[in-house]
């Protein structure tokens, strides 16, 4: 059976006790994790929890995220894991449309929180895992029957997460139990040098890639570190300490090690692979990670509505930068034209994928679900790609962020590589405005390297030595720093406001 809530039994099963979580000062072991989430799990069925119910959690990361994951699973409740980042107003939007009946947060988002629900008119029970007078708290020692639940079964919802969205209000990704399971061990069998060493959870485990991260670590009875938030120095620091071979992380996070002047000061020669993903890695960001850490950059794909991992960079294959590797074991994939005809290879179409990975559909969302999923199990993902005759993919760009100027297709992707490749140009990123004369024209926003000052006109020039000059964007505002949203991803929806006088 792929069910999740096996994860952790199976690990404790094979491996024995062994440090399995850091969490600050904090350690907890494999079995520390099971004795915690079959207490939660005692909790919520004490308190009449369903199989079915939804229980948010919202909290930075910290080890009770992981716990009450586990352990709501185990009462058979599906997790809505929330971003803490998120404001009062999309918190109150999600408990408006999953209605769940717990919710688990913190002292950092308590308030919020309560605020929330306030606005959402629901009345869900709270806990907070730290002491509190206003709700519950986590660790409260009170006396509770163990319960007796049943394993879920592998078609039911393990998770509702709410993709951040570029356009109208975000929507649940339903992902069953099976879907969890499957993309872990998709991850697993396409990574043939992965082991049982200490690996760092950098990114936040209310994010899809965080989620699997913690997922694959458990089944390959593995050690994982986690942070509230990504600092470099803790970082470093973690490696140097626990001899980290890999982990993985976002492009941003890439960005922040290799401008740290403090990498000298620690031992970080453990270090192999670093696996990115979730927004495109820029190809000289790849270099020079590999120039000052004598480690590779494993760019890889994926999305929420796959559970997340569509392809990876293996390293028992050759490395090339700018594409995001090969399909994971098990994944089916297409590129289609316009009409859903396949295209030959090399040709940019839209990427449809398969897999026992792929989400059965949008919460309370049929027609949403009908346009991304057709009858035949192909998730369409919106995003557009190609795939040369090694099977290696590149996304070329999201196809609601193709800019069309007088019936030309710009993709802001080209015109980004273009621009952080001009020696001023730290990081860029290219949006659609509106335009009476042309339909739509391309806006760039750029923050410059440290010590360097951006001449505007001069790095325009530069981008049209390089491209078409249709692609050329009309104006280059330089920024101190691109709006993002946790996991590094460029917030375009902002920029395009930022853009419109
Ligand atoms: P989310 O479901 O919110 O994690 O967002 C998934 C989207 O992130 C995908 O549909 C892609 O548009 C984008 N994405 C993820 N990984 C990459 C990558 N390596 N390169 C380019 N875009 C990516």
């Amino acid at each position: 059976m792929q069910v999740l809530t096996r994860v952790l039994r199976d690990n404790v099963k094979e491996f024995g006790e062994y440090p399995f979580l850091y969490d600050g000062d904090t350690v907890f072991s494999n079995v520390d994790g099971l004795v915690q989430a079959e207490r939660i799990r005692d909790l919520l069925v004490a308190t009449g929890v369903q199989p079915g119910d939804r229980i948010l959690v919202s909290m930075p990361n910290r080890a009770e995220v992981f716990f009450v994951y586990q352990g709501a699973m185990m009462a058979g409740a599906v997790v809505v894991p929330v971003m803490y980042l998120l404001g009062r107003p999309e918190i109150a939007h999600i408990l408006q449309d999953a209605e769940p009946v717990g919710i688990f947060t913190d002292r950092s988002s308590l308030d919020k929180v309560l605020g929330a629900v306030q606005d959402a008119g629901v009345a869900p029970r709270i806990w907070s895992a730290d002491p509190s007078d206003r709700v519950s708290c986590l660790w409260d020692n009170v006396e509770v029957p163990q319960a007796v639940r049943p394993d879920p079964g592998e078609e039911d919802l393990a998770v509702i997460l709410y993709t951040s969205g570029t356009t109208g209000s975000p929507k649940g990704v339903m992902l069953t139990h099976k879907n969890l399971y499957a993309n872990a061990q998709q991850v697993i069998a396409s990574s043939p040098d992965r082991d049982r060493g200490v690996t760092l959870g950098v990114l936040p485990l209310a994010h899809i890639f965080g989620f699997t991260v913690t997922t694959v670590t458990a089944m390959l009875g593995g050690s994982i570190v986690i942070f509230r938030k990504f600092d470099v120095v803790e970082v470093f620091e973690a490696i140097q300490r626990h001899r980290v071979r890999g982990f993985s992380a976002v492009p941003a996070m890439l960005y922040a090690m290799v401008n740290s002047p403090e990498a000298n000061r620690y031992d970080l020669s453990s270090l192999e692979t670093v696996s990115s993903g979730s927004a495109p890695c820029p190809v000289p960001l790849i270099e020079a990670f590999q120039a000052k850490f004598h480690a590779d950059v494993l760019e890889g794909y994926g999305l929420s509505e796959a559970a997340p991992v569509v392809s990876g960079h293996r390293r028992d294959m050759p490395i090339k930068p700018g594409t995001v590797g090969v399909l994971v074991a098990g994944v089916e994939a297409r590129i289609v034209d316009m009409d859903g005809r396949d295209l030959p290879s090399g040709e940019v179409g839209e990427l449809w994928v398969r897999g026992d990975n792929v989400s059965p559909g949008y919460f309370r969302r049929p027609e949403a679900s009908r346009e991304a999923l057709d009858g035949d199990g192909w998730l369409h993902t919106g995003d557009m790609a190609r795939m040369d005759e090694d099977g290696y993919l590149t996304i070329v760009d999201r196809k609601k962020d193709v800019i069309i100027r007088g019936g030309f297709n710009i993709y802001p992707r080209d015109v980004e590589d273009v621009l952080v490749q001009h020696p001023s140009v730290a990081e860029a990123a290219v949006v659609g405005v509106p335009s009476e004369r042309l339909g739509e024209e391309a806006v760039a926003f750029v923050t410059a390297k440290p010590g360097t000052v951006i001449d505007e006109n001069e790095v325009l020039s530069y981008v049209g030595q390089i491209l078409a000059h249709y692609k050329v964007p009309k104006a280059l505002k330089v920024v101190e720093a691109l709006p993002r949203n946790a996991v590094g991803k460029v917030l375009k929806r902002t920029l395009k406001e930022w853009a419109s006088p």
